[in-house]
Order: structure tokens, then C-alpha cells, then sequence
């Protein structure tokens, strides 16, 4: 079980977190809600679930924390998480700001999560090939670009 935070240790989270070349995309179309990703991710309060059922639920990361271990998407038994380079998601706050469809239910009611993950509301999907081929690889039943 990773260690709660408090002020502290998140700063120093944040501080070395920083320094990650990659971060952790989910994948919300493929993604179950099953919390593996969760369970072993070592940074406490990094993959977030929201919804409270299907087709509502999934997770996010938050990209300020996440050190690039690539614990979770080792993990994920759904293989919807996949490691991108930190320049790929410049800019945005949560992996719900890196998704390359706006078709899963939160993008119509983005008060499913909190106000602080709510940065993807005006934003569209995302098309940088980097994260596209990634995704491809392993979905092909993602749109191609
Ligand atoms: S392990 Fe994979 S499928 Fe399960 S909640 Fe995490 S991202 Fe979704
Ligand atoms: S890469 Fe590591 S720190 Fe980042 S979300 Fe996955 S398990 Fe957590």
C-alpha cells in the first residue's frame, strides 16, 4: 500500500515526478474500472477512478505525480495503459486530457469527476501520431490518423 500523502510528500511527488521522460496514458475505451492499475500503482492518489458504474467508470492519471514506473500498465490485465513521452502530453493535467476519442460518457458530464481533472472540457481529441501509433499498437480498433 503506498503511503498518504500530505503536503510534503506530495511536493517532493511532484518534484521528482518532473523529471519522468514518460507518463501513463489510459486508454478510456478500453479501459474496465477494474483497479489492478490501481492497486499497484506506488504513488497514493496517482490513477483516480470516477463513476460509480458502467459505462461511467474509469481512471485517470494525473500526470503532476505519476514517475513514469510503468507498474500499471505492465499490469493492466485490459492492456490499456501505455507509457507516451512526457513531451506528448505537454500541457495537460490528466491522461482524461490525452484521449484520442471524446466518446466515453464523462466528456458529456464532466462532473463525474473532480473539479481539478476537469481540464479536458473545451479541449478535442488528441492526434499527435506519437500517442496515436502507441495506442495502435495495441487497439486497432482505434481510429487512424
Ligand atoms: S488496470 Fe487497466 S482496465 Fe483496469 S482500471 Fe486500470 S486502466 Fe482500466
Ligand atoms: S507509471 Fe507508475 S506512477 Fe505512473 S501511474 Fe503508472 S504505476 Fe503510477
Amino acid at each position: 500500500m503506498p503511503a498518504p500523502q500530505n503536503a510534503a510528500r506530495r511536493a517532493a511527488l511532484v518534484k521528482g515526478a518532473s523529471k519522468a521522460k514518460i507518463k501513463a496514458l489510459v486508454d478510456l475505451s478500453a479501459c474496465t474500472g477494474c483497479e489492478v492499475c490501481i492497486a499497484v500503482c506506488p504513488v497514493p492518489d496517482c490513477i483516480e477512478k470516477f463513476g460509480d458504474e458502467p459505462p461511467n467508470w474509469g481512471v485517470y492519471v494525473n500526470y503532476d505525480i505519476c514517475i513514469g514506473c510503468q507498474l500499471c500498465s505492465k499490469d493492466c490485465p485490459w492492456d490499456t495503459i501505455r507509457m507516451v513521452p512526457t513531451g506528448a502530453v505537454e500541457g495537460h493535467t490528466t491522461s482524461l486530457d490525452s484521449q484520442m476519442a471524446r466518446t466515453h460518457p464523462v466528456f458529456e458530464n464532466p462532473l463525474t469527476v473532480p473539479e481539478s481533472a476537469r481540464t479536458f472540457i473545451g479541449k478535442g481529441p488528441v492526434t499527435d501520431p506519437v500517442v496515436v501509433n502507441l495506442f495502435q499498437k495495441q487497439n486497432p480498433g482505434l481510429p487512424s490518423k
